[in-house]
């Protein structure tokens, strides 16, 4: 902090002053909330087109003993930034898996699969797929109820590494799931290599898909890729029913989104 106060002495700035202190007592903030049990993990429903669940994606959320709950925005990224994401990843990794041998054969004895968000840093570390595996023999579910979200983040820095990893899991039973597809870099021959399950066309896209003919036309074209790819392709983000009946006229047989159900604790669900 000395040194850093030196160099910047000559263009001392209070507004990034204490945008770095925020910062910092945030870090601190989230370290202390892993210790104290704060977080949670709500659910949101991916559903066919009748609405009935076919999934359910975990979604961290922070009770905050004076902000109340916190949504992910505000914190995923600076516990991506300084390496917190590694125990809260497998915090909600543990919680989710627990969850869903809870769930068991209740629920209508849907033997949907239960999707974790995992970061490029979690994914990136050394041990994580021996650390997935873990947890999914620990908590005596079944891997193949496991399913990960990566995004394409993940895939372009290290393709080869990448898949050898994914792979592995894949044996095990572990799905996985292409998220915010379209927003990336992927490119399709890549694509076409990783053992994937599904992809997901970002919300950006849906929202305005009944109005602007380039977001219809992208979800056109990412559900025709998913169908030539053999994918599940999930629409995020479907808030009417006019978005879920034009998407079902396009090939689209999965949603998520806040027209099905908002995400939710899972003892209202
Ligand atoms: P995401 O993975 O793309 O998750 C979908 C987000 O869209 C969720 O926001 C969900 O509440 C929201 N959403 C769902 N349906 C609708 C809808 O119809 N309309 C609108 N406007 N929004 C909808 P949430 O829960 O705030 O999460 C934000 C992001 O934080 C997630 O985006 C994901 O990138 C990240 N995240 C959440 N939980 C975790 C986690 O456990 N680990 C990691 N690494 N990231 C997480
Ligand atoms: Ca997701
Ligand atoms: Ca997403
Ligand atoms: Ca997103």
């Amino acid at each position: 902090a000395k040194a850093a106060g030196r160099n910047t002495a000559c263009f001392f700035d209070p507004a990034m002053q204490s945008a770095i202190n925020a910062r910092v007592a945030l870090e601190r903030e989230i370290r202390e909330a892993l210790a104290r049990g704060e977080f949670l993990l709500y659910y949101q429903p991916q559903t066919d087109s009748a609405g009935n669940t076919i999934g359910m994606e975990a979604l961290v959320r922070w009770r905050h003993p004076q902000r109340g709950l916190v949504s992910p925005d505000y914190f995923i990224r600076l516990a991506e930034e300084t390496g917190l994401i590694l125990p809260l990843g497998l915090w909600v990794l543990e919680s989710a898996c627990r969850q869903l041998r809870e769930w068991g054969g209740q629920r209508g004895g849907g033997n949907w699969p239960v999707s974790v968000n995992v970061s490029a840093s979690q994914f990136r570390h050394p041990q994580f797929v021996e650390l997935v595996l873990k947890v999914v023999r620990d908590s005596g579910i079944d891997p193949r109820r496991l399913k990960l979200e990566l995004t394409e983040s993940v895939l372009v820095e290290n393709p080869e590494e990448t898949i050898a990893k994914m792979a592995r899991l894949r044996e095990a039973g572990v799905g996985f799931s292409l998220d915010d597809f379209g927003t990336g870099y992927s490119s399709l021959s890549y694509l076409k290599r990783l053992p994937l399950d599904q992809i997901k066309i970002d919300r950006s896209f849906v929202r305005d898909v009944l109005t602007d003919p380039n977001d219809a036309a992208i979800a056109r074209t990412i559900l025709a890729l998913g169908q030539i790819l053999g994918l599940q392709v999930v629409a995020e983000g479907v808030e009417s029913g006019a978005q879920r009946d034009f998407l079902e006229s396009l090939g689209c047989h999965a949603y998520q989104g806040y027209f099905f159900s908002h995400p939710m604790p899972p003892e209202r669900m």
